[in-house]
């Protein structure tokens, strides 16, 4: 069994899952960092072990339900042990919902919120047997408020609170603690597709005037990971410079 407590991060190749699968090694787990292709994956785990850290990478495609299943109880059969799950990866498909196709619809539903609930699923038992075990789903602020142009996006990303509160609830017993973090702009390759009017008018709009960095969302990923957050469960907390308040 690995010694280290064992963290497993969704779209850890990039932006926000980087820098969460980058600080969960830094404070000290082992990370499995999850995403479609390897050449990103296999970078951001290289720089944690030249720094002394222990992370692997993990190829999957979460919008494949059975696979990523079957995926995530491997991890389980490799280490003996799952600490700690944070569901991040997650997919834009905009459009206004009258133009809005189904496919596009499915695919964000299904990449964004069902591989969380499959993913915790099939993590539950492995959970159970950690006396540490956290669930942290990366949500947006777009699923507390709502967003113009984007009700996939938003629906998966409130699909992920109600998740979390009734896993939250049915796991407390277990000493499990589930908690959302809701972000808001913050600087990834996600948000730098969108044209310099649109990024002026979001930063118009937050207090702190500023977009977030990755590694501010790390930060309460690894609070709610720590000890420090042990009587801390089914919250949702907006990292999102005063968006929503
Ligand atoms: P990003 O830079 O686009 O990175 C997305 C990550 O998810 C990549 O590692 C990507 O790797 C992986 N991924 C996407 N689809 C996948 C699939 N089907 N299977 C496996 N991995 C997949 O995104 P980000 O900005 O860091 O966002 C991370 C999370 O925060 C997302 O859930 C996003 O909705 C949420 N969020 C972001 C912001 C923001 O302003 N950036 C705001 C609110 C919420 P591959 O492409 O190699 O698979």
């Amino acid at each position: 069994m690995t010694e280290k407590r064992v963290a497993l991060v969704t779209g850890g190749s990039r932006g926000i899952g980087a820098a969460i699968t980058k600080r969960l090694a830094a404070d000290g787990m082992h990370v499995i960092a999850v995403a479609r292709s390897l050449d990103k994956l296999q970078q951001v785990c290289d720089e944690i072990k030249s720094k002394e850290g222990s992370a692997e990478p993990l190829v999957a495609d979460l919008a494949d339900a059975k696979a990523w299943a079957a995926a995530v109880e491997q991890v389980g059969d490799k280490h003996g042990r799952l600490d700690v799950l944070v569901n991040n990866a997650g997919i834009t498909r905009d459009g206004l919902f009258l133009r809005m196709d189904d496919e596009d619809f499915d695919i964000v539903i299904d990449t964004n919120l069902k591989s969380a609930f499959v993913a915790i699923r099939s993590a539950g038992r492995m959970l159970m047997r950690s006396k540490t075990g956290r669930i942290i789903n990366i949500s947006s602020v777009a699923g507390v408020a709502g967003n113009a142009g984007q009700a996939n996006y938003a629906a998966s990303k409130a699909g992920l609170i109600g998740l979390s509160k009734t896993v939250a609830r049915e796991l407390a017993g277990k000493g499990i603690t589930c908690n959302v973090i809701a972000p808001g702009f913050i600087m990834t390759d996600m948000t730098d597709v969108l044209n310099d009017k649109i990024k002026e008018t979001v930063k118009a709009n937050i207090p702190l005037r500023r977009f977030g960095e990755p590694g501010e969302i790390a930060s309460a990923v690894a609070f709610l990971a720590s000890p420090e957050a042990s009587y801390i469960t089914g919250q949702v907390i907006c990292v999102d410079g005063g968006m929503v308040m």
